[in-house]
């Protein structure tokens, strides 16, 4: 079937119910049905017939506010592949304003240059470290107060972590060697500014009886796709592909928006976000663990919506003895991070993460848990200094290691 056929069907599915909007965080805080799923169905729509009502840079806009959460197709009772949908207007119509402009042209050298280049990475980390001092103050002069906040304060020391090593676990289990090793994806933004959740991974993999193999690939093209950069993207992907499937492991990540991209891109290849590994394993050493604490799950939209993996990290640590683990009313609503929507659209992600800020102070929770690196930063960036943001995999090595501060 043509992809315009596909399209048609996709569009006709939708039958105008209505139930993705409370869904959808750019409708709740914008109350613009163009800015909501349904919405945006009728403006692509429009284009396909060549219909279109509103002018073309207004009908970008509207896409272009789109986090690509996909609350939207999770709540949909008509199965619509929204994510096709949006994906259609932006690569193949050319319906996106990301790609244009100075700012992306250097995000354009970034992908092109930096992001698949692990020395270049590092030494952009060490600049981003030192001069901190001097780029915040910089960007609040030139009014990006927003953008300044997402800046990371890299405040933990970087360990490099080699390509192709192998980590052994000492645990003793009856198994062969071969079934217990697993191939972990440093990415690139995550290595990069949260290098200690990957050796928290490490650790926690190797107490659950997982030998863990370093993967050679670099980026997976994930966060290139979701700036528009599509041509780019789908090198980065090839090559991580390639390479992910000459090592013949089968990939964890604990990022879940490469986790949902790879999952996507990869046929079959066999792509496991952390959780599902853990779950899988042989060994459990969270028993008898005791910690006393509580803390506030939040599940990152592209493990919850898109790789559909939802409520068992919540469960993995609710079993551990002492730590109370809550969620949010609106859980399953997205932070505003969606790559680098917020440092694109920053208005629109202010506003979506005030929302989810506010809602995470009434709780009176000072420790926040989610998955993905962008959603740590966006939440912390939104909240004030006493709050501690953590990845869960952090969490778990502090119950391994009977660290019972949560700070
Ligand atoms: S929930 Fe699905 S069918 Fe209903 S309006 Fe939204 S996209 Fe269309
Ligand atoms: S993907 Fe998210 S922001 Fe976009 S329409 Fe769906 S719910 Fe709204």
């Amino acid at each position: 079937m043509s992809i315009e056929l596909k399209l048609e069907e996709q569009v006709k599915a939708c039958i105008h119910c209505g139930m993705c909007l409370p869904a959808c965080p750019t409708y709740n805080v914008s109350f613009n049905e163009a800015n909501s799923p349904r919405g945006r169905i009728y403006l692509i729509n429009d284009i396909i017939k060549e219909e279109t009502k509103l002018d073309k840079e207004k009908t970008i806009e509207y896409l272009d506010n789109c986090l690509s959460c996909f609350a939207c197709e999770t709540v949909c009772p008509s199965n619509v592949d929204y994510g096709d949908i949006l994906h259609y207007a932006r690569q193949d119509l050319k319906y996106t304003k990301y790609n244009k402009g100075f700012f992306a042209f250097l995000r354009k050298l970034f992908f092109k240059f930096i992001i698949n280049n692990r020395s270049l990475l590092r030494l952009l980390r060490l600049n981003l470290k030192f001069s901190s001092f001097l780029i915040r103050p910089l960007m609040k002069a030139f009014g990006l107060t927003a953008q300044a906040k997402l800046m990371p304060k890299l405040d933990k020391p970087y360990k490099t972590i080699h390509e192709e090593e192998i980590f052994y676990s000492d645990v003793e289990l009856n198994l062969p060697t071969e079934k217990r090793i697993i191939n972990f994806s440093l990415g690139c933004v995550m290595d990069t500014i949260y290098n200690d959740v990957h050796w928290d991974t490490i650790h926690v993999l190797n107490a659950f009886g997982f030998h863990v193999h370093i993967s050679s690939s670099k980026c997976c093209g994930s966060l290139a796709e979701h700036s528009g950069e599509f041509k780019i993207a789908a090198k980065l992907k090839n090559d991580f592909c390639q390479t992910v499937q000459s090592e013949e492991l089968a990939l964890v990540t604990n990022s879940a928006g490469c986790g949902a991209f790879l999952k996507e891109v990869s046929g079959g290849m066999g792509v496991y976000d952390l959780i599902e590994i853990l779950k899988k394993a042989p060994y459990n050493p969270l028993k008898e663990k005791t910690f006393n604490g509580e803390i506030l799950y939040h599940p990152a939209c592209h493990l919850n919506h898109r790789q559909g993996v939802s409520g068992d990290y919540e469960e993995l640590l609710a079993s551990v003895q002492g730590l109370q683990v809550y969620t949010l009313d609106q859980k399953d609503t997205c932070c505003g991070s969606a790559g680098f929507y917020n440092l694109i659209k920053s208005d629109m992600a202010q506003k979506v993460g005030a929302l989810k800020a506010d809602e995470i102070t009434k709780s009176n929770i000072k420790t926040l848990v989610t998955a993905n690196p962008g959603c740590m930063s966006q939440i912390k960036a939104h909240l004030a200094d006493d709050y501690v943001v953590l990845h869960p995999v952090t969490l778990l090595r502090r119950v391994l290691e009977a660290n019972s501060s949560l700070m």
